[in-house]
């Protein structure tokens, strides 16, 4: 492909624009200045750098977002924010939200435009571990640990997988919990089955990848391959 048109493509740049960005010099390909509007590039192999940053020309694209509060898991755009409303309009083409946190819950939540991989992500067969740091209204006690190693019975009478909960040492009524399976409002079902409350709720791992610690809230960062094997 050439390398205007690959810029064009990947970029809020118009085709005359990414001429002028190239004549400036402000394009490299793989680390070395381009001028060529001709140049061939591949966007899965070549590393297109526009004004020092890399330009995300991958088919598929993962993002690793750091949901805030008071913005939904949909792609619906509408009255309330959604979370992949906080990608620049150039980077949202295509992209969804590969799996959910409820509306007031923050946290680690992937962004992506491959479809085979958040099927993956989301098959129930896999069991991918997801963390979660859990404030709560009051203290875990034994008996919720057991409950939830025995898989706690919700109130509608679903039985959950065994799952794990232990308090945070030094920190009030607060908790880490992990799971293996992702039931509707599941973190909070879950406690209010043992007669507690949940207050606040955080994503802070799937799998084998924990959240970036460098993300604000509503930050996002391009996942690499590697990242993404650490969730498998
Ligand atoms: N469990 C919940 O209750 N809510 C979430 O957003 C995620 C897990």
């Amino acid at each position: 492909m050439r390398l205007d048109k690959c810029i064009a493509d990947h970029s809020a740049y118009s085709r005359k624009e990414v001429k002028e960005l190239l004549r400036r010099g402000s394009v490299r390909v793989n680390g070395a200045p381009e001028q060529d509007p001709g140049r061939q590039v591949d966007p899965e192999g070549d590393e297109i750098m526009l004004a020092g940053v890399i330009l995300p020309t991958a088919l598929h694209r993962t993002y690793m977002l750091n949901k805030p509060k008071g913005c939904i898991s949909s792609t619906r755009t509408g009255k309330t924010k959604t979370v992949v409303e906080f990608l620049p309009p150039e980077l949202r083409k295509g992209i969804f939200p590969a799996g959910r946190l409820d509306v007031d819950t923050e946290g680690m939540l992937l962004l992506t435009n491959d479809g085979d991989l958040a099927h993956r992500i989301l098959s129930p067969r896999r069991h991918i571990p997801k963390y979660y740091l859990v404030q709560l209204a009051k203290p875990v006690v034994e008996k919720t640990v057991e409950t939830f190693e025995n898989g706690v019975v919700l109130e509608d009478g679903t039985r959950c997988l065994p799952a794990r909960v232990a308090a945070l040492p030094g920190v009030e009524n607060t908790a880490l919990v992990e799971l293996h399976e992702g039931k509707f409002h599941q973190v909070k079902r879950m406690f209010a089955a043992v007669e507690n409350h949940v207050e606040q709720l955080l994503r802070v791992q799937m799998g084998g990848l924990p959240i970036d610690v460098k993300l604000g809230k509503g930050d996002y960062l391009l996942l690499l391959h590697k990242d993404i094997e650490r969730l498998f």
